[in-house]
């Protein structure tokens, strides 16, 4: 499960003072374009590496950077031939580069590699170029037409009759996860984890077929494949060697290999064969065996995510997406949230969950603080701050879970943002806005440590229920429990004396970020007429709003409108607000350990989804007036083998220069192993 930032825009912390004193010349912010906004972020201590773990690193990282092909045609079963015909464009054009449209082919393109393809990858829905289709058929044709990616036999002209629509057709392909009750998931999502011309109903029974509710240990079925029907039968087309990806899945495990050669200890070692092992066959029980192993590794320095790992891109949830994260531990960061980790039990006893719906002991959550060294796949540009994994849940149980907040990320957004006169905009109040400049990056590294080392690692179900029972709603409502325990604990007098805050009103920082970010702020990420589809962004809106509404008669929080007929957030009790936090966990831990689908649809459908939209408007309005980009990703540092005369590595390079477009060609050049179509 991943957290992803939002708070990032709100944290002015006490940045003058530190640009007084270390006259740092790194530069954060690399371009912006849409609504979207490139950060670069610096790889702390490098050089405190040996020169082996750095090499593990390095064949770590090669092996994040051949996934990304996958994630294209994941989202959707044009994207590679998309990404390619633009890219051809971008290399080869010959026509006049200063022209408006050209200008909107080129935002375009850096929005399908933002987003991994054709649609926005926060908000789902499909997003349409600014460019003519007489510019977009002028172009293709002016090109070379080898480098157009037509079909086998295909010309270019039906090439571009077939691909047309797809770019420019709102209508085609709408959403890549339609989340929608109302309608068949699968038909309207534009996602390709599964074949054309299945049903919603189908897949369901698919799958409910292949489940024994007898058995404690399930594999994650269906995680790593494509459902497609063939001759009226539906089968699985996995992803392994032989399989569907199979080139780069090919690539994955070279790198693999070669990293096993530079293990840190025996046990990572295990780890990384046995990833193999299932890259190879695609065993989903080989993945259970990895994950298991990967969680008892908590002595490497170095560490990595890679493989088919979060089921958001799917609206049933049972399809993973492709990703990689490789990091090593910020020793000093991991001190907090060990403490944190340490206490997890006495969390759990004192949560105001009902007690059949706690865990008895609290298993094996390790936390600790990582720097990413390179972002992949799913993680890449956009990343998350946090991540927990593995998302089985009998393996949770029985193994525990490791739990990460990276912070050289958290510290770009931080840097990135210093100055951007957010909370002057936005904060309604000089004592939440001194409060939000000294504590609100503390705090919400904190909250972030508590979502992901106890939120996510807390409570049980009851025995009998089917983890998947709430469907479309599970993951809003997982990221909510998550959520809501974090803020529960962070006013928690426990945190002062565990020595995670120094101050009793530092709390208050998150908490009007989060109402704030739940109620209004976040209104910035969804374009005008939408609702809000996003599991995280769900989940915000349900707490807030739902918190909001219990608390209306007694004011606990209100939204006042100024002079100036600006909205604002302001909190009137913090005691009692926190009182509501603590009933709302309550509730979604019951229904998540009861699978309560009626409730959890209930919760989501009022408080989470809809969108009021004259505050929608003016949100937008008053973000365009700071030219804040509501959405950020990440270039990767690229990294150069440095070899001594006689071809030997003997130290391993960063450099922070490469631009965003740079980087994407280079990623397209070098790490590009698939078909257009597969
Ligand atoms: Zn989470």
């Amino acid at each position: 499960m991943i957290l992803s930032i939002l708070t990032c825009i709100f944290c002015t912390n006490t940045q003058t003072e530190k640009q007084e004193t270390e006259p740092v010349a790194f530069d954060y912010n690399v371009e912006k374009f849409a609504d979207l906004g490139i950060l670069r972020y610096q790889v702390t201590d490098w050089d405190s590496l040996s020169l082996k773990q750095k090499q593990l690193v390095y064949c770590l990282n090669e092996a994040a950077l051949y996934g990304r092909d996958i994630l294209f045609d994941q989202n959707n079963r044009y994207n590679l031939a998309i990404r390619r015909t633009l890219e051809a464009i971008y290399a080869n054009y010959q026509g006049d580069k200063t022209a408006k449209d050209y200008e909107e082919f080129v935002v375009y393109l850096k929005r399908v590699w933002f987003s991994n393809g054709i649609h926005h990858h926060y908000g789902e829905e499909k997003f349409l170029p600014g460019f003519s289709e007489t510019f977009f058929f002028d172009a293709v044709k002016s090109i070379d037409s080898s480098l157009v990616p037509a079909k086998a036999g295909q010309s270019v002209d039906d090439f571009l009759s077939e691909i047309t629509p797809v770019i420019f057709d709102a209508a085609l392909f709408a959403k890549k996860v339609n989340q929608d009750s109302n309608v068949d998931v699968i038909v309207h999502s534009a996602n390709n984890y599964y074949g054309e011309n299945l049903t919603q109903q189908e897949v369901e029974k698919f799958y409910a077929d292949m489940k024994n509710p007898s058995d404690s240990t399930p594999v994650p079925f269906g995680l790593n494949s494509r459902l497609e029907k063939k001759d009226g039968q539906l089968v699985e087309n996995v992803y392994k060697i032989g399989g569907l990806y199979a080139p780069a899945i090919e690539h994955i495990i070279y790198w693999l290999e070669e990293a096993a050669k530079y293990a840190e200890n025996n046990q990572q070692k295990l780890v990384i064969d046995l990833l193999v092992d299932f890259y190879k066959t695609g065993s989903l029980k080989k993945y259970d065996e990895y994950s298991i192993e990967w969680v008892k590794d908590t002595e490497s320095v170095v560490d990595f995510v890679n493989g088919f790992t979060e089921s958001y891109g799917d609206a049933l949830g049972i399809k993973a997406s492709w990703e990689s994260l490789v990091n090593f531990k910020d020793l000093k960061a991991t001190a907090l949230t060990k403490v944190i980790s340490e206490n997890a039990q006495w969390f759990e006893d004192h949560s105001p969950v009902a007690p059949q719906f706690k865990k008895k002991s609290v298993k094996g959550i390790t936390a600790k603080t990582i720097t990413a060294t390179i972002l992949g796949g799913d993680c890449y540009p956009a990343t998350p701050i946090g991540i927990n994994l593995p998302n089985s849940n009998w393996i949770r149980k029985d193994f525990g879970s490791k739990s990460v907040t990276i912070t050289n990320i958290t510290e770009a957004y931080d840097k990135a943002a210093a100055g951007s006169g957010f909370n002057d905009e936005f904060v309604c109040c000089e004592h939440e806005k001194a409060l939000i400049t000294q504590y609100g990056t503390q705090t919400d590294n904190l909250h972030t440590d508590l979502h992901e080392c106890l939120g996510h690692a807390s409570g049980q179900l009851l025995p009998g229920v089917d983890p998947d029972a709430l469907k479309v709603y599970g993951s809003t409502i997982e990221e909510a429990r998550a959520d809501l325990f974090g803020l529960y604990y962070i006013s928690d007098p426990k945190m002062l004396e565990l020595g995670l805050l120094d101050n009793p009103e530092a709390y208050k920082a998150e908490y009007y970020k989060y109402m704030m970010n739940g109620l209004i702020t976040q209104l910035s990420r969804i374009e005008i007429g939408r609702n809000i589809e996003e599991a995280h962004m769900r989940n915000r809106s349900l707490i807030a709003h739902w918190v909001f509404e219990q608390g209306r008669k007694d004011k606990v929080v209100e939204l006042l409108r100024n002079e100036n007929n600006k909205t604002y957030v302001v909190i009137n009790d913090y005691d009692k607000l926190r009182t509501l936090i603590g009933e709302l966990l309550a509730e979604i831990q019951r229904i998540k350990s009861e699978g309560d689908f009626k409730g959890a649809q209930k919760l989501v459908e009022q408080y989470a989804v809809n969108v009021d939209l004259t505050l929608h408007k003016e949100v937008k309005e008053r973000y365009t007036q700071l030219n804040i980009a509501p959405y950020k990703g990440f270039v990767n540092p690229v990294y150069e083998a440095i070899k001594n005369k006689k071809g030997v590595i003997i130290d391993i390079k960063i450099t922070y220069s490469e631009g965003y477009a740079e980087q994407m060609m280079r990623y397209s050049t070098n790490y590009s192993p698939l078909p257009t179509y597969n």
